[in-house]
């Protein structure tokens, strides 16, 4: 049995910032075939959910009173800064540490975006970092837009995901306690926060009708979902590669809008460790920068991490792309830039 203090799990972070300060680097595998068979449950399961997502939002949406769309909305912002500031820039990337009525609030939203288990969604994105566009990258981006996107939900896994993903450390996760108790209880915690509370909601408070309430969850879930895959997909494609061209990673301001800031991702994918998932401390593209310095002047999250300028001068000179990380333009200083992919 794993037993651990909260002081005990709070302590090891110098020795975490001492591997961590250096721009990340991704093991390089081999191709690998392998037959992957379909989940028809979670093809089913998906599909329903996109097509009862659209069909409300074409054909019924002026029917919703103005409070479920403002209660919906906030809803879904809410629940997304459970995946970003939670299950994201703290648990997978240790990139700030949190007392524990922080963990506890933030596991809670977590739940309310329904998105697997604490550990399965910390161990993936865990894989994806470390072997990055490879056959043990959960969500392979060389795969195309589908696969990385959604498709990867529909198969089985790799083996080469199984295998690698077993030599990621979850050590610190299982000795969260926080991480371990919702896991336990993720099922009941999960469809009350994520489906039970939010449709009954506005049913009772104010008279919203079963189908319409029942439909602006569905529809808020869809939306969630669509807006964490958007890294997976979008900002694995589409944008310019300040930090480092040799990847695929890229700065995407419009994934950055629809994920609370996690769109600038050739830089995250270069230092996963910066609390900011940025270089720009921007609020208004990186509302999940805010919400953990918030939270830090509270007193609730501590050991915020951050490179410092001259670190990530040196990775966008030798590696980037010779672009600015918010709108890509090209610098007008360049002559240092090589420019060859
Ligand atoms: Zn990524
Ligand atoms: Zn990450």
């Amino acid at each position: 049995m794993v037993s651990c203090t909260i002081t005990q799990l709070e302590l090891p972070v110098k020795k975490r910032l001492e591997i961590s300060e250096a721009p990340a680097e991704v093991e390089d595998l081999p191709p690998e075939d392998a037959k992957q068979p379909l989940i028809w449950l979670n093809i089913f399961g998906l599909s329903v959910l996109h097509i009862l997502a659209f069909y409300a939002l074409i054909t019924r949406a002026s029917e919703a009173k103005l409070w479920t769309w403002i209660f919906s909305s906030l809803y879904g912002t809410i629940a997304g800064y459970g995946v970003t500031a939670g299950a994201h820039r703290l648990w997978a990337h240790r990139s700030y540490s949190a007392k524990l009525p922080l963990r506890i609030f933030l596991a809670y939203l977590y739940c309310m975006a329904g998105q697997t288990h604490l550990y399965k969604w910390i161990r993936d994105h865990r894989t994806h970092h470390r072997f990055t566009e490879t056959p043990a990258d959960p969500h392979d981006a060389s795969r195309g837009f589908f696969f990385s996107h959604v498709g990867w939900l529909m198969m089985k896994r790799h083996p080469a995901v199984i295998r690698n993903g077993k030599k990621v450390d979850m050590s610190d996760i299982k000795a969260d306690p926080v991480i371990r108790f919702f896991d336990k209880y993720y099922e009941p915690i999960m469809v009350s926060l994520c489906f039970i509370l939010p449709t009954l909601i506005p049913v009772y408070c104010w008279n919203e009708t079963w189908f319409i309430s029942i439909h602006s969850v569905i529809v808020r879930y869809v939306w969630l979902l669509n807006a964490t895959f958007l890294v997976n997909s979008f900002a694995h494609m589409w944008g310019n590669r300040p930090y480092n061209r040799k990847v695929k990673p890229t700065e995407n301001p419009t994934v950055a809008f629809f994920t609370l800031g996690e769109g600038w991702h050739n830089y995250h994918h270069s230092f996963p460790w910066d609390y900011k998932a940025a270089e720009l401390g921007a609020y208004g593209l990186n509302p999940t920068t805010a919400f953990i310095e918030a939270m830090s002047w509270i007193g609730l999250a501590y050991d915020l991490k951050t490179p410092s300028k001259e670190l990530v001068e040196k990775l966008t000179l030798s590696k980037g792309d010779g672009t600015s990380s918010l709108w890509g333009q090209k610098h007008h200083n360049q002559n240092h830039h090589p420019h060859e992919r």
